[in-house]
């Protein structure tokens, strides 16, 4: 098993890795908290990118040794904070995260990344840039809304502009070998992301486990990921197939302990089509011009109205993945107030009830417990489709 560990250190890392094979037979798996990676980090000098959702070039950012740490929400914090810069209609992700930051929260990261995945994050960017005006400096990063060639000449201009703005920050100017490093091991890093969806129902974990370990790669570096990867790849056993399959789609799993409370009634989420899980399962680019190669991957993920596809990609990637998994129904687990989630959701689930595949659409709040409402209807779909 391997127990190299570049941010905590061999000795460090063999406390984990053991620490997991103690927690296998329970299904549990123990990552480091944020926390630690982000002291380990500064400590080793590179800087910190503090990463809004959803889509964004790891591999630039790394060229620059800035590594980055992504903040969806965070979760459980106290909202009040931010509610005064936001209208009352604003996602709980956006509006935990400003608050996250009026409470000092962000202040040990070098510099904010705004992809522009939605207006309310396009608002938030908006709001730090010329409102609030924090301590570091704010980058706003634009996906295109389209496919094909004009996406890609589009996603390499943004890129290009992006290095210049890295460039300024860093005073660094990595030359095209330095980045097609850099891509190529963030390419390994995302084939390991993959291969543990694929091995996902042989491995020794439970499916909240599971989650935990493929979300490590928002925060986690990259060979150190591979490294937590590997430790539960090496394990893997016979499938177990004694449930009812769902497939999760929304934004993000939280609490996380919903995959717990499917289990507990007979079910499990067997695959995903999670904004910051499955719609990220990046492809490697082929091209050897180092921006047209980050355009290529950033492009190639599963469809998302995020870069533009339409419902009917959606829906064809959704029934394609019903199909191969043998799952029983999709779970639409929706932030409150997500309109780009919202304006595809009843159309994705009239065309897939017309196909026979039955759906439930659940809202939430990302500080809210599941509450027992969610659970009798997570409870009643499951003995519906079981
Ligand atoms: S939950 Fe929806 S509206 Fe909120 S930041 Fe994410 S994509 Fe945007």
């Amino acid at each position: 098993m391997r127990t190299y560990c570049s941010f905590l250190g061999l000795h460090q890392c063999a406390t984990i890795i053991p620490m997991l094979d103690k927690t296998i037979p329970g299904r549990t798996i123990n990552i480091p908290p944020r926390s630690e990676i982000i002291k380990s980090i500064k400590e080793g000098g590179d800087l910190i990118a503090g990463v809004f959702p959803i889509h964004y070039p790891r591999e630039l950012l790394r060229a620059f040794g800035i590594h980055p740490i992504e903040i969806w929400g965070p979760p459980r914090v106290d909202p009040s904070a931010g509610v005064s810069h936001l209208q009352p209609y604003v996602c709980s992700i956006v509006r935990n995260a400003l608050a996250f930051q009026q409470s000092s929260g962000l202040d040990i990261v070098d510099l904010l990344l705004v992809p522009h995945a939605c207006d309310s994050l396009q608002g938030l960017g908006s709001v730090l840039l010329d409102f609030i005006q924090p301590q570091q400096p704010i980058i706003p990063f634009y996906l295109p809304r389209a496919d094909g060639d004009v996406a890609k000449e589009y996603l390499i201009a943004e890129l290009k502009t992006l290095y210049i703005q890295l460039k300024i920050i860093t005073g660094k100017t990595p030359s095209d070998d330095e980045l097609q490093d850099a891509i190529v091991k963030e390419e390994r890093y995302d084939e390991k992301f993959s291969e543990l969806y694929i091995a996902r129902e042989e491995l020794p974990l439970s499916t909240e486990s599971f989650y935990k370990l493929v979300r490590s790669r928002e925060y986690v570096p990259g060979e150190d990921f591979v490294n937590l990867s590997d430790g539960v790849l090496d394990q893997r056993t016979d499938a177990e197939n004694s449930y009812t399959g769902i497939i999760l789609s929304g934004i993000v799993p939280e609490p996380m302990d919903l995959f717990t409370a499917v289990e507990d009634f007979g079910g499990r989420v067997v695959a995903d089509d999670l904004a910051c899980c499955g719609r990220r399962r990046y492809s490697a680019g082929r091209s050897q011009d180092p921006f047209e190669r980050m355009a290529e991957r950033l492009l190639s993920g599963p469809p998302d109205w995020n870069r533009g596809n339409s419902i009917g990609q959606r829906l064809d990637y959704l029934v394609e993945m019903i199909d191969r998994k043998k799952a029983k129904g999709i779970l639409f687990y929706t932030v409150k107030f997500c309109e780009p989630e919202l304006f595809d959701t009843p159309i994705l689930r009239k065309a897939l009830q017309s196909k026979g595949v039955p759906s439930l659409i659940l809202e939430f709040d990302i500080n809210d417990p599941l509450t027992n409402q969610a659970l009798t209807r997570i409870e009643a779909f499951m003995e519906m489709i079981a």
